[in-house]
C-alpha cells in the first residue's frame, strides 16, 4: 500500500523520510513540491535524486479527492464539489475580495449536529474526512487558481511569477528575501485566509483536522498565519481546550441565541454544552489565542432570535469575553421553515450591540446563486444516521 503524502503533516512526513533513511530536509523539499507547486508526480520533482524519486513512486502517492464539478457565482465566488468516495461529496468555496481571498473548507461528509437552520445538518452524517481530504481542498483550489492566473496573465506577469516561484523554491531563503520576492506575505496570495466553516463540525474530527491545520500553517506548505486560519465550532467544550493546547488558530463560535432555552432548540448540542460552559471555554481559549478576540457567529432568523431584546440579552451574556460579532443573514434552502431577517431588523440588532461597544459585522451573502453561501452547502451525503428519513416520518406524522 502506498502512503498518500497529502495525509501527512510536516512531522509525519519527516518521520516518513527518516524511515526511508533520508535527511529531514527532503521532507521540506517534498512539502514544497506537493503543497506549494501542486505537484503530484514524483518524476517531476527535479531537485530530488533520481533514486529517491523512484523509491517515492513505489512507496508513496499524492492523491487528492476527485473533482466532480466546479461552479462560479455571479459575484466571483467559486465552488468545487469533490468526490470522497462511496457516494459522498463535499464542497469547498472560494470567496475573492479586494484585499483577500478566503477558502471555506469542509471537515466532514455531513454533520451530526443537526442545527435546525442548516442544510448540511438536514443531510445527515456519513463520516469524518481524512487529513488528505481536508487539505486536498486547499491543494485543489490553489492549483486551480494558480493555473487560471497563469492563463489570464500576460507573459510579463508569468515571468515575474515564475521568478517568485523559483525563489520560493530555493531551500531556505534569507530572512526578508522571500518577502521581497512577494511570496510569504499572506495578503499577496490568492488564498490568503482559510475558514473551517464548510460542511461538518471540525472539533468532532479533531485528529484529522489538526494535521491539516499544521500543513496550512507550515512555512514550506501553505504558510498561512495562525490569525488567518479560523476554525468555526458549534461549541464542543473539551475540544476547544484541546485546540488551545495543541494548535491554536483564530476561533469562531456559533452562538445563535442568547439563552439556553432558545439555543437548545436551534442548536441541539447546547443540551450537552450549555452557554455558560461554552463562554468559559472561550475565556480559556483567549489565554493562548493568536487573536485577542473570539468571533461569535449569529444567524439572523426572522422573528426567532433577531429582536432588539435578544441583542440586549447577548450583551450581558458575553460580558468579560473579548469578542466580535458576525451576523449571518439566514440563507434559505427548501423546507427550512425559517425566513431571513429583514435588513432593517439586522441593522437594529447590530446597532444595539455596537452601542454596547461590541464590534459587529454583517456577513455579506456571497455565492448564494450557486448554493455556496453559509449553511447551503449540501454536497452529497449517504446518511448513515437515518436522520433524513426520521425527519420525513416526523413531519408527515
Ligand atoms: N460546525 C461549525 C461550522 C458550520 S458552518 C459551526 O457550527 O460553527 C459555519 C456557520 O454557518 C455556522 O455559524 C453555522 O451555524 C452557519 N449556518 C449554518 N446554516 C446556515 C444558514 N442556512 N444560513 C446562514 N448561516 C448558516
Amino acid at each position: 500500500m502506498r502512503t498518500n503524502l497529502l495525509g501527512l503533516d510536516p512531522g509525519a512526513l519527516a518521520g516518513f523520510f527518516a524511515e526511508l533513511g533520508e535527511k529531514p530536509f527532503r521532507a521540506k523539499q517534498v512539502l514544497r513540491w506537493v503543497h506549494r507547486c501542486g505537484e503530484s508526480d514524483f518524476a517531476r520533482m527535479s531537485d530530488l535524486a533520481k533514486g529517491l524519486r523512484e523509491t517515492l513512486a513505489q512507496s508513496a502517492e499524492v492523491v487528492p479527492p476527485r473533482l466532480v464539478r466546479e461552479s462560479q457565482a455571479a459575484d466571483g465566488t467559486q465552488k468545487w464539489l469533490l468526490d470522497v468516495g462511496a457516494g459522498n461529496a463535499v464542497e469547498t468555496v472560494f470567496i475573492p475580495e479586494a484585499n483577500r481571498g478566503t477558502l471555506c473548507v469542509s471537515t466532514q461528509a455531513g454533520c451530526t449536529m443537526a442545527c435546525q437552520f442548516c442544510s448540511t445538518g438536514r443531510q445527515g452524517f456519513n463520516r469524518n474526512l481524512t487529513t488528505a481530504e481536508i487539505i486536498g481542498q486547499l491543494w485543489w483550489v490553489s492549483r486551480a487558481l494558480q493555473a487560471r492566473d497563469t492563463k489570464q496573465s500576460t507573459p510579463a506577469h508569468r515571468a515575474a511569477r515564475a521568478l517568485r516561484a523559483h525563489e520560493a523554491h530555493q531551500s531556505t531563503p534569507a530572512p526578508g528575501a522571500a518577502q521581497a520576492a512577494g511570496v510569504t506575505r499572506s495578503e499577496d496570495r490568492v488564498i490568503s485566509n482559510v475558514v473551517l466553516m464548510g460542511m461538518g463540525e471540525p472539533l468532532l474530527n479533531f485528529d484529522n483536522v489538526v494535521p491539516a491545520l499544521r500543513l496550512m500553517l507550515d512555512d514550506h506548505a501553505y504558510n498561512l498565519s495562525r490569525r488567518r486560519v479560523t476554525l468555526s465550532t458549534v461549541g464542543i467544550v473539551p475540544m476547544i481546550d484541546r485546540l488551545r493546547d495543541e494548535c491554536p488558530v483564530a476561533l469562531a463560535v456559533s452562538l445563535h441565541a442568547p439563552n439556553d432555552e432558545l439555543r437548545s432548540r436551534l442548536v441541539p448540542v447546547n443540551e450537552k454544552y450549555p452557554l455558560a460552559a461554552v463562554l468559559a471555554a472561550c475565556r480559556r481559549y483567549l489565554e493562548r489565542s493568536p487573536r485577542d478576540f473570539i468571533t461569535f457567529e449569529y444567524v439572523m432568523l426572522d422573528g426567532v432570535n433577531d429582536s432588539v431584546e435578544r441583542a440586549r440579552q447577548l450583551i450581558s451574556l458575553v460580558k468579560g469575553v473579548h469578542c466580535k460579532f458576525n451576523l449571518i443573514p439566514f440563507n434559505a434552502f427548501p423546507d427550512s421553515g425559517f425566513q431571513r431577517s429583514s435588513p432593517e431588523r439586522i441593522a437594529a440588532f447590530r446597532e444595539v450591540l455596537m452601542h454596547a461597544g461590541l464590534v459587529t459585522t454583517t456577513r455579506k451573502t456571497r455565492g448564494d446563486d450557486i448554493d455556496g453561501a453559509c449553511g447551503q452547502l449540501a454536497g452529497q451525503v449517504q446518511d448513515r444516521t437515518k436522520r433524513r428519513s426520521r425527519r420525513i416520518l416526523e413531519t408527515s406524522a
